[in-house]
């Protein structure tokens, strides 16, 4: 999925959003507003929505209920230091993680896992 924004048309606004999220970085509604001055947040909310419904952008919840999004490149997992926010993106095997859970009758679409601890440096 990498560089599919760059081939697919989007408004400027729409684009404009998608352009924040090019190097891979994990924002909030509120700080893509402050990167975007002539957006204001019901706008970024708008096209965020957009983006999540067609697949570009996946929405996070990583700390506190907060809302933060980040491209949806590739499925991965993320750990999150309670101290600074810093935000890791860990790439574990999916087909290993999906052998960990136990059988229940249940069919996994996805696994999301957040690892919470803090920074060692
Ligand atoms: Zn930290
Ligand atoms: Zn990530």
């Amino acid at each position: 999925m990498t560089g599919i924004s760059k081939k697919t048309r989007f408004s400027p606004k729409r684009q404009a959003v998608m352009d924040i999220f090019d190097n891979g970085g994990v924002y909030t509604a509120p700080e893509i507003a402050e990167l975007l001055p002539d957006m204001d947040l019901t706008t970024v909310y708008r096209n965020l929505k957009h983006l999540i419904t067609a697949g570009y952008i996946k929405e996070l919840t990583l700390s506190n209920g907060v809302a933060s999004y980040e491209s949806a490149y590739e499925n991965h997992q993320h750990a999150v230091c309670k101290n600074c926010g810093k935000v890791y993106h860990l790439h574990i095997d999916e087909t290993q993680l999906k052998k960990l859970i136990p059988d229940i009758d249940f069919e996994v679409e996805n696994v999301e896992i957040i690892i919470k601890g803090h920074c060692k440096n």
